[in-house]
């Protein structure tokens, strides 16, 4: 039998903690992220804890960011400019590394997420796949020819611009860019933008359609740049509103001017898909990346 594998998924909002292989969570725990002390110590006593029973060979670590994913980085596995308070600077996979001493991987919760689709989820057998979530963040993982994509930093699809519907003067809520990806589509963005929470507003109200119009914007944009066989859809917008993805679907062969004419409707329905693996995208993703570690640690 293998040995079991450890998965820390860093959320911006809770932290999981799991042990098993990734097409088996055997052991599973979850609580607040809080400062990233608190946080990574609580992570570590749960690990250990599970080591004082079973051998545990390898770490993946999928992390919210912007954090520093290049092994050969000097400050890999520390966050970066993170909106998040007291994360600017932790020293993520450094305290993990000394605390554990386990081979170890690190990469963000969406690319992550994005590998755990492909090898076991809505996205097996394509050799391009996005996984894009719409939370309290948006962000976007890619995988290609069976990895994620970690180049001079990780994908920021959340920060792409988008060209807007006319007569929509929504300002946008991200700190940086207003009405990027994500300051129109995030969860706090569409409070910001009803002036409510969405959850109050009826799926059929015509509020909607420039929220639908801006992830159409967004999956036009992401479909030409990437040409992905599958994107999967997660993140706790998309899970509550289900009749924002048709409705953006809708929008897309427009956007795209009849060009790129095998998108038609139905083959959009094929492309843009949810989850299939729900909560456990980004434990599995990370108990994927604990495999990498043992081949390839970083
Ligand atoms: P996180 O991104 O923090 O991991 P989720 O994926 O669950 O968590 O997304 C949380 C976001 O979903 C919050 O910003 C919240 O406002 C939003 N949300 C919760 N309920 C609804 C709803 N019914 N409709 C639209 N958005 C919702
Ligand atoms: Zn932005």
């Amino acid at each position: 039998m293998s040995e079991n594998l450890a998965g820390l998924e860093l959320g911006g909002t809770k932290t999981v903690v799991v042990m098993g292989m990734p097409e088996t969570i055997r052991y599973r725990m979850e609580f607040p992220t809080t400062g990233p002390e608190e946080t990574l110590d609580r992570a570590v006593a749960v690990i250990r804890e599970w080591q004082s029973r079973e051998p545990v060979a390898a770490l993946g670590v999928a992390s919210f960011g912007p954090i520093r994913v290049s092994p050969q980085a000097a400050d890999f596995g520390v966050m970066l400019d993170v909106p998040k308070p007291g994360w600017t600077g932790a020293p993520v996979i450094p305290r993990l590394s000394a605390a554990l001493g386990l081979p170890l991987a690190l990469d963000t919760d969406v690319n992550a997420a994005a590998l755990a689709e492909q090898r076991l989820g809505a996205a097996q057998g394509c050799e391009v796949a996005v996984y894009l979530n719409l939370g309290t963040g948006v962000g976007g993982g890619i995988v290609a020819a069976g990895r994620s994509l970690r180049g001079m930093l990780h994908p920021e699809l959340g920060h792409v611009r988008l060209r807007r519907a006319s007569g929509d003067d929504f300002a946008g809520v991200c700190p940086f860019h207003g009405d990027c990806a994500e300051g129109l589509l995030s969860g706090p963005a569409l409070a910001a933008r009803f002036g409510r929470h969405p959850a109050g507003v009826a799926p059929d109200e015509p509020a909607w359609h420039p929220v639908a119009q801006d992830l159409a914007e967004l999956l036009a944009q992401i479909i030409l740049a990437l040409s992905p066989q599958r994107i999967v859809i997660g993140g706790g917008v998309s899970a509550r509103q289900p009749q924002l993805l048709p409705l953006a679907l809708a929008r897309i062969p427009a956007i795209l001017g009849g060009y790129l004419r095998d998108c038609t409707p139905d083959a959009l329905a094929r492309l843009v898909v949810p989850p299939a693996l729900g909560d456990d995208a980004g434990p599995a993703g990370a108990l994927l990346l604990a495999r990498r570690a043992m081949v390839a640690p970083g």
